[in-house]
């Protein structure tokens, strides 16, 4: 499933379901950015890659949310820039951040930067 274009090459970014640290997620991949096992099992981009954009459903789970789901991924590359609803220890409550891309890392959060109440609230109706 094509989610849109990578903002690094412009390759087609894809939807691969996968299994990381024993749980079924889904990766996000650019066409372009292949890991795999090396000899010593190290598991390093390929060779014939040519980028580096891969993002995990689960890169948000320290946050305490569980999936990064398609819909948000393919919401991202179509706008830069999305907002996600993060949640605090043990119920301590939800909390919005805005999250970008990132070449290497695939996504990062801007926690500097405060996402006002009047987008919170859009941000609600439209989830
Ligand atoms: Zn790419």
């Amino acid at each position: 499933m094509v989610l849109g274009k990578c903002p690094y090459c412009s390759g087609n970014v894809i939807a691969i379901k996968t299994i990381a640290l024993g749980k079924k997620v889904n990766l996000y991949t650019c066409e372009n950015a292949k890991k795999e096992h090396d000899e010593s099992s190290q598991f390093v981009f390929s060779s014939d890659s040519t980028c580096t954009f891969r993002v995990y459903s689960n890169v948000f789970l320290k946050w305490n949310k569980r999936s990064f789901s398609k819909y948000e991924m393919k919401k991202l590359l179509e706008e830069e820039q999305i907002i996600v609803r993060l949640h605090g220890r043990r119920g301590t409550g939800e909390y919005f951040k805005y999250v970008i891309t990132d070449k290497e890392y695939g996504v990062s959060i801007l926690w500097d930067e405060e996402v006002s109440k009047k987008e919170e609230e859009e941000f609600l109706i439209s989830s």
